[in-house]
């Protein structure tokens, strides 16, 4: 055959396909979406978990260890509700579980706290610059009978190094303080809605987190003085530590519902109102974000 008659042949092969595919009903399939990754949203305890969950569409609930993870939507972005029990270890467990489970592209821990900047009053909002884990020390060596001087505690990294914290050639690394810095788009965020916050005012400042409730006012003056704490809860850190070691950005949101420095009294509303101001937040961000 011929260059020229290959060519006709070809051609007249190509326009019957075309006239055939006419021939056929058609039935077009889009591809799929792509999935948006929900954002997470922590809280403690029920009071500071449970009035999120309530704003969500299309809830579904699941129970992993301490955690109770609420899955819905808000304003049609998929978000994820962590309930985490108290305390570090709880925390750290969920934010890992949340990460590894449901991917999130952001996570805000949220909830109550205690202040230690007399300044600050009961009702009013820090936004986590940055948190630290304030129950990580290294005391210096006392002898028997010479007592403990918890003032005099040094700060400890424990991720300063694989090697011994305590004793050997590392342990002079530990001999920090480290702080997890809060992700600059979350932060802004909390800004951009900070004027719509009516029970105090929102403040930037740093979240200090231990499985301790201090009632000794030179000890908070200590924590506040050294390192520049704001107010105190037990979560913020561990799940800062967490999101940061998968590379999410993470920001911790506290209001205060305590504040010994200037005789603020406990009051559980807050946990409502902090979880508010969280809701304007996060549609600010995700709004942003399309
Ligand atoms: N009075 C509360 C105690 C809650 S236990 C009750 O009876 O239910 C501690 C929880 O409150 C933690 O999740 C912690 O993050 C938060 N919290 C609030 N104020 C605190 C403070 N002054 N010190 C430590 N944690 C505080």
């Amino acid at each position: 055959m011929s260059v020229f008659r290959r060519i006709i042949v070809f051609a007249s092969l190509l326009i019957s396909a075309f006239v055939q595919a006419d021939n056929f009903k058609q039935v077009a399939i889009p591809a799929a979406p792509a999935t948006q990754a929900p954002v997470m949203i922590q809280g403690p305890m029920p009071i500071e978990a449970e009035h999120f969950a309530g704003l969500l569409d299309n809830v579904r609930k699941e129970q992993s260890g301490h955690a109770t993870f609420y899955l819905g939507t808000l304003n049609g972005y998929p978000i994820v509700v962590a309930q985490t029990g108290k305390g570090l270890e709880n925390t750290a467990a969920a934010t890992a579980i949340g990460i590894e489970r449901y991917r999130p592209r952001a996570i805000i821990n949220q909830g109550t706290s205690g202040g230690h900047d007399p300044s600050l009053k009961v009702g009013d909002i820090v936004i986590g610059k940055r948190s630290v884990n304030a129950s990580n020390f290294k005391t210096p060596f006392r002898a028997k009978g010479e007592g403990s001087a918890p003032l005099e505690w040094l700060p400890m990294d424990l991720l300063a190094s694989s090697g011994s914290a305590g004793e050997g050639d590392s342990a002079k690394d530990a001999e920090r303080i480290r702080y997890y810095l809060g992700s600059p788009e979350l932060i802004a965020a909390a800004h951009a809605v900070k004027h719509e916050y009516e029970r105090g005012k929102v403040v930037e400042g740093t979240i200090a987190s231990g499985n301790f409730w201090n009632n000794e006012v030179d000890r908070i003056a200590w924590l506040h003085n050294q390192f520049g704490t704001s107010t105190e809860e037990m979560e913020t850190a561990a799940a800062a530590q967490v999101a940061e070691a998968y590379g999410v950005p993470f920001v911790g949101i506290r209001v205060l519902s305590n504040n010994l420095t200037n005789g603020g009294h406990y009051d559980p509303t807050t946990a409502t109102d902090c979880q508010a101001f969280v809701q304007a937040m996060l549609l600010h961000y995700l709004a942003g974000e399309k």
